[in-house]
Protein backbone atom coordinates (compact mmCIF):
# COMPACT_ATOMS: atom_id res chain seq x y z
CA UNK A 1 0.00 0.00 0.00
CA UNK A 2 2.17 3.22 -1.15
CA UNK A 3 -0.69 5.65 -0.95
CA UNK A 4 0.00 8.30 1.55
CA UNK A 5 -3.64 8.83 2.88
CA UNK A 6 -4.45 4.88 2.80
CA UNK A 7 -1.40 4.39 4.86
CA UNK A 8 -2.91 7.47 7.14
CA UNK A 9 -6.03 6.15 7.47
CA UNK A 10 -4.54 2.66 8.65
CA UNK A 11 -2.40 3.58 10.95
CA UNK A 12 0.99 2.90 9.27
CA UNK A 13 1.82 6.57 9.42
CA UNK A 14 1.38 9.15 11.95
CA UNK A 15 -0.91 12.03 11.45
CA UNK A 16 -2.94 14.16 13.95
CA UNK A 17 -6.20 13.01 12.99
CA UNK A 18 -9.51 15.08 14.34
CA UNK A 19 -11.88 12.73 13.43
CA UNK A 20 -12.48 9.30 12.64
CA UNK A 21 -16.22 7.72 11.44
CA UNK A 22 -17.03 4.37 10.11
CA UNK A 23 -16.01 5.70 6.03
CA UNK A 24 -14.30 9.11 6.45
CA UNK A 25 -11.19 10.27 9.01
CA UNK A 26 -10.04 13.95 9.16
CA UNK A 27 -6.30 14.89 10.07
CA UNK A 28 -4.27 17.84 9.57
CA UNK A 29 -2.21 19.08 6.97
CA UNK A 30 1.22 18.40 7.17
CA UNK A 31 1.71 21.47 5.32
CA UNK A 32 -0.99 23.60 6.44
CA UNK A 33 -2.23 26.95 5.05
CA UNK A 34 -3.41 27.95 7.80
CA UNK A 35 -3.58 26.89 11.24
CA UNK A 36 -6.68 24.42 11.18
CA UNK A 37 -5.74 23.25 7.52
CA UNK A 38 -7.97 20.07 7.95
CA UNK A 39 -8.05 17.29 5.21
CA UNK A 40 -11.42 14.81 4.96
CA UNK A 41 -10.17 11.95 3.03
CA UNK A 42 -12.65 8.66 3.04
CA UNK A 43 -11.76 5.50 4.40
CA UNK A 44 -11.70 3.69 0.92
CA UNK A 45 -8.83 4.42 -2.14
CA UNK A 46 -10.95 6.58 -4.38
CA UNK A 47 -9.22 8.64 -6.59
CA UNK A 48 -11.23 11.05 -7.76
CA UNK A 49 -15.07 12.66 -6.66
CA UNK A 50 -16.39 11.13 -9.71
CA UNK A 51 -15.31 7.69 -8.52
CA UNK A 52 -17.01 7.41 -5.43
CA UNK A 53 -19.96 5.94 -4.78
CA UNK A 54 -23.30 7.47 -3.43
CA UNK A 55 -22.28 6.11 0.26
CA UNK A 56 -18.80 6.85 -0.14
CA UNK A 57 -19.76 10.85 -0.68
CA UNK A 58 -22.56 10.84 1.52
CA UNK A 59 -20.09 9.53 4.23
CA UNK A 60 -17.04 12.08 3.30
CA UNK A 61 -19.24 15.28 2.47
CA UNK A 62 -21.29 14.62 6.23
CA UNK A 63 -17.97 14.82 8.00
CA UNK A 64 -16.78 17.57 6.06
CA UNK A 65 -20.27 19.85 7.44
CA UNK A 66 -19.50 18.37 10.76
CA UNK A 67 -16.13 19.41 10.88
CA UNK A 68 -16.87 22.91 9.01
CA UNK A 69 -17.57 24.63 12.01
CA UNK A 70 -15.84 23.29 14.94
CA UNK A 71 -12.65 24.05 12.39
CA UNK A 72 -12.97 27.26 12.10
CA UNK A 73 -14.11 28.33 16.26
CA UNK A 74 -11.19 26.26 17.30
CA UNK A 75 -9.02 28.32 15.14
CA UNK A 76 -10.60 31.73 15.82
CA UNK A 77 -11.52 31.96 12.24
CA UNK A 78 -14.45 33.84 10.77
CA UNK A 79 -15.20 31.68 7.47
CA UNK A 80 -13.77 28.22 6.05
CA UNK A 81 -12.54 28.01 2.19
CA UNK A 82 -13.43 23.87 1.82
CA UNK A 83 -11.82 22.78 -1.60
CA UNK A 84 -11.16 19.68 -3.71
CA UNK A 85 -8.29 19.80 -6.49
CA UNK A 86 -10.15 16.94 -8.32
CA UNK A 87 -7.60 15.06 -11.29
CA UNK A 88 -4.00 15.05 -11.71
CA UNK A 89 -4.36 18.46 -13.98
CA UNK A 90 -6.52 20.07 -11.02
CA UNK A 91 -2.94 20.09 -9.24
CA UNK A 92 -4.27 16.66 -6.72
CA UNK A 93 -0.77 15.39 -6.19
CA UNK A 94 -2.46 12.50 -4.01
CA UNK A 95 -4.60 9.95 -6.16
CA UNK A 96 -6.89 9.72 -3.47
CA UNK A 97 -9.79 12.49 -2.73
CA UNK A 98 -9.64 14.63 -0.01
CA UNK A 99 -11.25 18.02 0.99
CA UNK A 100 -9.79 20.87 2.54
CA UNK A 101 -10.78 22.80 4.75
CA UNK A 102 -9.14 26.04 5.56
CA UNK A 103 -10.07 28.22 8.78
CA UNK A 104 -10.30 31.82 6.77
CA UNK A 105 -10.58 35.89 8.57
CA UNK A 106 -10.97 38.94 6.83
CA UNK A 107 -7.79 40.44 5.14
CA UNK A 108 -5.91 36.67 5.71
CA UNK A 109 -4.53 37.66 2.03
CA UNK A 110 -5.58 34.69 0.61
CA UNK A 111 -8.06 35.08 -2.35
CA UNK A 112 -11.53 33.13 -3.27
CA UNK A 113 -12.24 30.19 -5.22
CA UNK A 114 -12.46 32.60 -8.21
CA UNK A 115 -9.13 33.68 -7.49
CA UNK A 116 -7.17 30.99 -9.02
CA UNK A 117 -8.95 30.94 -12.34
CA UNK A 118 -7.52 33.85 -15.11
CA UNK A 119 -10.74 33.51 -16.61
CA UNK A 120 -10.99 31.86 -19.93
CA UNK A 121 -14.39 31.51 -21.54
CA UNK A 122 -15.63 30.82 -24.95
CA UNK A 123 -18.98 29.22 -25.21
CA UNK A 124 -22.54 30.82 -24.24
CA UNK A 125 -24.15 29.80 -21.73
CA UNK A 126 -26.92 28.09 -23.41
CA UNK A 127 -23.91 25.99 -25.00
CA UNK A 128 -22.36 24.51 -22.38
CA UNK A 129 -25.59 23.77 -20.75
CA UNK A 130 -26.34 21.65 -23.49
CA UNK A 131 -23.22 20.21 -23.77
CA UNK A 132 -23.45 19.23 -19.87
CA UNK A 133 -26.99 18.13 -19.93
CA UNK A 134 -25.68 15.58 -22.88
CA UNK A 135 -22.93 14.33 -20.87
CA UNK A 136 -25.35 13.56 -18.40
CA UNK A 137 -27.89 11.45 -20.59
CA UNK A 138 -30.27 14.13 -20.41
CA UNK A 139 -30.68 16.04 -23.22
ZN1 LIG B 1 -5.40 5.89 -0.87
Amino acid sequence: MSCIFCRIVAGEIPAEIVAREADAVAFLDVQPLADGHVLIVPRAHVPTIEELTPAGADALFRLVTRLAGPVREALGGEATTIGINNGEASGQTIPHVHVHIVPRRRGDGAGTIHTIFPRDVRQKLPQVGAAIRKALGSS
